[in-house]
């Protein structure tokens, strides 16, 4: 309810009420409102429009820029095919705007190893390799370990169900510095009862620790919701 006219400002949140103070747009404008509120009111307005219509033209920009690369990246393409022609600046362009994107860092590190370097094969990619991305990956979520401890975390809980009727529970992290994946578990055998999802969670809190977590977010099936209670009954400061 406003309190100049006493009107009560029906939907749309705060904006709609900002334009009924502020006297602007299609909504009924306060009759009693001071002309000092109404034109500071008009002021955040036109900031917010600008500030809307900035990451508009950003978004257009970026995507702009995706859709020539990708035009380029095609005309290149047919360029390579035809190998007549090995003095084409307009060919070398392309590449280099290409690479410079995407490939770059690939291509320092490959021309680094100097000539003769033969790449990594499929044996070593999906087994030492492989192990060795997990490892960093172990490493970064330890130091985001650090991160929790500092600002405090959200656990996020996304259930979902495959083609094959299995339930399966992505858990994330989220805190002010990113959100990571922690892992995704078949849930099958526990979705259905509160003891079993509640030993689920429970498992996750103790991994990220008790005392970083602000709050956990899940389904709001029933069953979650008991899980959720049981957990707040287990950690008490944690929602
Ligand atoms: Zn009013």
């Amino acid at each position: 309810m406003c309190i100049y006219c006493e009107k009560p400002v029906r939907g749309g949140g705060i904006n709609r009420f900002k334009y009924h103070l502020a006297e602007k747009g299609d909504v009924e404008k306060c009759k009693k409102v001071p002309p000092a509120v109404a034109h500071q009111f008009g002021q955040n307005i036109e900031e917010f429009m600008n500030k809307k219509r900035k990451t508009q033209e950003n978004y257009a920009k970026s995507y702009e820029h995706v859709m020539r690369l990708k035009e380029n990246l095609i005309e290149w393409k047919s360029l390579k095919h035809d190998s007549n022609n090995n003095n084409n600046n307009n060919n070398n362009n392309i590449q280099e705007q290409v690479n410079s994107v995407y490939y770059q860092p690939v291509i320092d590190a490959i021309t680094n190893m100097g000539a003769g370097y033969k790449g990594p094969n499929f044996g070593r990619v999906r087994g030492y390799l492989l192990s060795k991305l997990v490892e960093d990956m172990k490493k970064i979520i330890e130091w985001y370990h650090e991160i929790w401890k500092q600002t405090g975390c959200t656990i996020m809980a996304d259930g979902w169900t495959d083609r094959c009727r299995h339930t399966l529970i992505n858990f994330l992290v989220y805190c002010p510095k990113g959100t990571i994946f922690l892992k995704s578990v078949d849930a099958s055998h526990a979705s259905k009862t509160t003891d079993l999802l509640f030993e689920l969670f429970k498992d996750v809190v103790n991994f990220v620790g008790p005392e970083n977590v602000v709050h956990i977010v899940t389904d709001n099936a029933a069953n979650y919701v008991a899980a959720g209670r049981l957990l707040e009954a287990e950690f008490p400061k944690l929602y």
